[in-house]
């Protein structure tokens, strides 16, 4: 049950191809990441951030080791392993369900617990109004992908999602290109109020939106570059 505590992790060696005949997208790259710390993930388009988060979390097929809190990859089950991450993906694809399953996948919470989690989740990220404004509210059902839901709004159930789980570590990929300002304001928020023990890696083009990350790793030509701050990069 205590595993991962405190979200420490280590890459060694991590390659991923797409195609067998083509070039590595990313190429025996190596770096770790304090339990706790918040790095900033760079690169170009195309450069492989995405690539890299779903090697994170074993959504592609991967060579190299990856371990969390000294656990390897290679010991845990899948399932076991993704729980120790939140994720808010770039683009999302919401399940066939109702909010409240989408919110808590595994069923924890009942409205009672934690003073009502659909509060404190989803006030935190300001979803709550957005859910009501459906008929059923939290048990209203999406489907389609959450077609009705904007991409900036599935985000925010992500990452409600992620809070709600306990995750240690989270991911979250270009969050920027779809919320606002303010939006991104809430997200801020959220990261210190939330997630303030939780390791991040938060993916971007720029660098203004990681002006509060401890690290940075830019990724450039299929390898990775560490960085202490933002002044080297
Ligand atoms: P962006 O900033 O646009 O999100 P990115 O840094 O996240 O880009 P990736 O999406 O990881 O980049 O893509 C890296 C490379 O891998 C690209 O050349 C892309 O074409 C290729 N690629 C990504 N997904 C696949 C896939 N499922 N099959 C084949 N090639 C892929
Ligand atoms: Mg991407």
């Amino acid at each position: 049950d205590y595993w991962p505590n405190r979200g420490q992790m280590d890459v060694q060696g991590l390659t991923v191809n797409y195609t067998e005949a083509g070039r590595s997208v990313l190429s025996d790259i190596s770096f770790s990441v304090e339990g706790g710390q918040s790095v900033g993930l760079l690169g170009r388009t195309g450069s492989g951030k995405s690539t890299l988060l779903s090697a994170l979390l074993r959504l592609s097929s991967t060579d190299g080791e990856i371990s969390i809190d000294g656990v390897s990859w290679s010991s845990v089950s899948l399932q076991t392993w993704r729980k120790a991450f939140g994720v808010v993906p770039q683009k999302v694809f919401i399940l066939t369900g109702t909010f409240r399953m989408n919110l808590d996948p595994h069923g924890r919470y009942s409205d009672e617990s934690c003073g009502g989690w659909p509060r404190r989740g989803n006030e935190e990220v300001g979803l709550k109004s957005v859910i009501e404004q459906f008929p059923d509210k939290l048990d209203f059902q999406l489907v389609d992908g959450g077609s009705v839901l904007s991409n900036g709004h599935k985000q925010l159930l992500c990452l409600a999602r992620s809070i709600l789980s306990k995750a240690r570590i989270l991911l979250l990929d270009e969050p920027s290109a779809y919320l606002d300002p303010i939006t991104l304001q809430v997200l801020r928020k959220t990261l210190k109020q939330s997630f303030y023990s939780c390791t991040v890696i938060l993916s971007e083009h720029r660098v203004e939106p990681l002006l509060e990350c401890q690290r940075f790793l830019m990724i450039e030509g299929s390898s990775i570059k560490s960085y202490d701050s933002i002044q080297r990069l």
